[in-house]
């Protein structure tokens, strides 16, 4: 079964001027792509060959792991963006990041704090665990999804996802994603 790079969910200039056009065409039409071009090379004439990117996730060590989860948090990040989004969390997300942090400002402080302080390269989450939402970072290629975690967002804090824009100012980077987190994305995961 061959993965495929899945189509943008809008247009390349979209997310201008927060994430410019450059930076997709390199975060996506690069290293995304190859990504999934790595892990098509990685399973052929494997036990992996005809597996999910879901199970490959699940079960995979080393390489082939790094590249099946960088190709699904890519997928997932690019739907947590929209252009002409952003702003507090709406619907039944909001009322838990209420329940749990007491108001959106005080869960954006703290996601974005974890942001910033994410050593090296990997992502920060929003995430779902036994009903409770948390805020969780990980390392490298490393996903909620290996750990039986439920991913509601993610931001990309690898240095390719915002050195175009914003060279090395990832707190500048973390400040324009609030512009355009797509609420509705991240309420369909709950
Ligand atoms: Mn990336």
């Amino acid at each position: 079964m061959e993965h495929k790079l899945p189509e943008l969910p809008w247009a390349k200039d979209a997310l201008a001027p927060h994430i410019s056009a450059e930076t997709i065409d390199y975060h996506y039409g690069k290293h995304h792509n190859a990504y999934v071009t790595k892990l098509n090379a990685g399973i052929e004439g494997t036990e992996y060959a005809e597996m999910s990117l879901e199970d490959i996730i699940k079960k995979a060590k080393g390489g082939l792991f790094n590249n099946a989860a960088q190709v699904w948090n890519h997928t997932f990040y690019w739907n947590c963006l929209a252009p002409n989004a952003g702003g507090a969390a709406t619907g039944a997300v909001a009322d838990k990041i209420n329940a749990k942090w007491g108001s959106f400002d005080k869960f954006k402080e703290e996601f974005t704090n974890s942001a910033a302080t994410n050593f090296g390269s990997g992502w920060t989450w929003l995430v779902e665990k036994g009903g409770d939402l948390e805020i969780m970072n990980t390392d490298d290629a490393d996903t909620p999804l290996a750990h039986g975690i439920k991913a509601l967002m993610t931001i990309d804090v690898w240095e390719h996802a915002y050195y175009v824009d914003y060279r090395n100012a990832r707190p500048n980077y973390i400040e324009a994603f609030w512009n355009l987190v797509n609420w509705d994305f991240v309420n369909s995961n709950l």
